[in-house]
């Protein structure tokens, strides 16, 4: 198995990454083992975002990264939350109440918006690079349609899964099961672009 470090303190996205990735041959190695800071997202988009965090994981490890930035983009609101959806509504706040305060805080944004202007998709972009210096970084990216509601509904998934109306099955995100949401996920989307990539590379 070839070792992979991946640039995400985030145990859910290490068991996901894993899945579709294990079958090329890829053990991949949380970065907690190799840093105690997480670099700081500097960037302007995602790719940048993800260049910074896959760049620091393979300079402080010495092995190949991969690093994803993902988000939110609401037409109405010019492309926001954008890069800062994991802090739209502050950035003190963890967990649940984090996601809680960030639907709220956007379903407050878009009141006055009406339905059909509320179209929405959530982004990935994942950057493979093979050492730190790497020039020509893999970067693969895909994005996942729907509408932003007024209230939310549904258990599963975080973020704005709540109140993100899947356009093509008319559920919340929420209301699919971890398994139906990666096939249909801009994450699930770009990991399989990520995985055809690696394995003509
Ligand atoms: P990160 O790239 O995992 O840091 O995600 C950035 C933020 O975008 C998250 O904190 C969520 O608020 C939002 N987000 C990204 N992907 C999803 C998703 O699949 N469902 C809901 N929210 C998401």
């Amino acid at each position: 198995m070839k070792q992979v470090v991946l640039a995400s303190g985030n145990a859910g996205k290490l068991k996901e990454f894993g899945q579709h990735l294990g079958g090329l041959g890829i053990e991949l190695v949380p970065q907690e083992q190799f840093i105690s800071q997480e670099v700081e997202e500097t960037g302007l988009t995602f790719v940048e975002n993800a260049i910074l965090k896959a760049r620091h994981a393979a300079s402080a490890s010495g092995l190949p990264a991969l690093a994803d930035d993902s988000g939110l983009e609401v037409d109405a609101l010019g492309g926001a939350p954008g890069i800062y959806s994991a802090r739209y509504a502050g950035s003190n706040l963890k967990g649940q109440a984090k996601d809680v305060a960030n639907c709220a805080h956007l379903i407050a944004n878009l009141a006055t918006t009406p339905a059909h202007q509320r179209t929405a998709r959530f982004q990935c972009v994942l950057v493979y690079m093979r050492h730190a210096s790497d020039p020509t970084p893999l970067i693969c990216q895909a994005a996942w349609e729907g509408v932003i509601m007024e209230s939310a509904q549904g258990d599963h998934g975080f973020g704005y899964d709540p109140i993100f109306q899947v356009l093509d099955k008319g559920c919340r995100a929420a209301q699919l099961t971890s398994s139906e949401k990666i096939t249909m996920s801009h994450r699930g989307k770009a990991l399989a672009i990520l995985q055809r990539a690696l394995a003509e590379a």
